[in-house]
């Protein structure tokens, strides 16, 4: 007899994601703050073995930042960052996480504060946003790519500029409808609440800016 793999359906289980994982819609912000701390965490950890590498903890921190007027939520850091293949491999592959495989390459031990395992917490950001745009530079590297979608039709990569190493995640946050509110994603009181309830542990500094009424 022959053992046959599962297939998967990834529209759907995009979908399945997007509407039935998380219970509260507002996680998608510490999904995505956890995801900028890992970032910035491996740095840490290969400066603790790269001599060429210096960690000085004042350059590192994560910004939330809204517009309200253009309703994007902004998330970046000064972390890590990703390459081509690291946006395609880590964010068009549904279950595939890139800090597993970080950690498991530079064999962390106990003690470490990497977060991420599950490769699905970027998703959630679609819980708030009808459109993501991934703006990343890897460490060590020039050039800078951007990742866009709309969810479940998939996406697109392109080159694009970006002056520092890291990571800026853009929400077009959607519309308010007769039973949903989203327009709380862009008030600073709300975020900053959401921040302080599931983010509290996070041990970079994270920095908030809203603009518009
Ligand atoms: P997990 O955090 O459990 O690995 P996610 O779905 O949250 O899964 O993220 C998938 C992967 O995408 C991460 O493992 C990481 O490799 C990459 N990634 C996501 N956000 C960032 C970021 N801000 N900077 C660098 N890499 C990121
Ligand atoms: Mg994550």
């Amino acid at each position: 007899m022959e053992k046959k793999q599962f297939k998967a359906e990834s529209k759907r289980l995009l979908h399945m994601m997007i509407n039935s994982i998380y219970s509260q819609r507002e996680i998608f912000l510490r999904e995505l703050i956890s995801n900028a701390s890992d970032a910035i965490d491996k740095i840490y950890y290969k400066a603790l073995t790269d001599e060429s590498l210096r960690f000085d903890k004042d350059q590192y921190y994560i910004k939330v930042a809204a517009d309200k007027e253009n309703r994007i939520l902004k998330i970046s850091d000064t972390g890590i960052g990703m390459t081509k293949e690291e946006l395609e491999n880590n964010l068009g592959v549904i279950a595939k996480s890139g800090s597993l495989a970080f950690k498991n390459e530079n064999e962390l031990k106990d003690g470490h504060e990497i977060i991420g395992q599950f490769g699905v917490g970027f998703y959630s950001a679609f819980m708030a946003a009808d459109h993501v745009t991934v703006i990343s530079k890897a460490l060590g590297h020039n050039e800078a790519y951007k990742w866009e979608s709309e969810g479940a039709d998939g996406y697109m990569i392109e080159p694009c500029e970006k002056d520092a190493t890291g990571t800026e995640i853009m929400l077009k946050i959607k519309e308010n409808t007769e039973d949903e509110n989203y327009d709380e994603f862009l008030e600073e009181y709300r975020l900053k609440a959401i921040i302080k309830k599931h983010s509290d542990f996070i041990r970079y500094p994270i920095k908030m800016d809203v603009t518009g009424r």
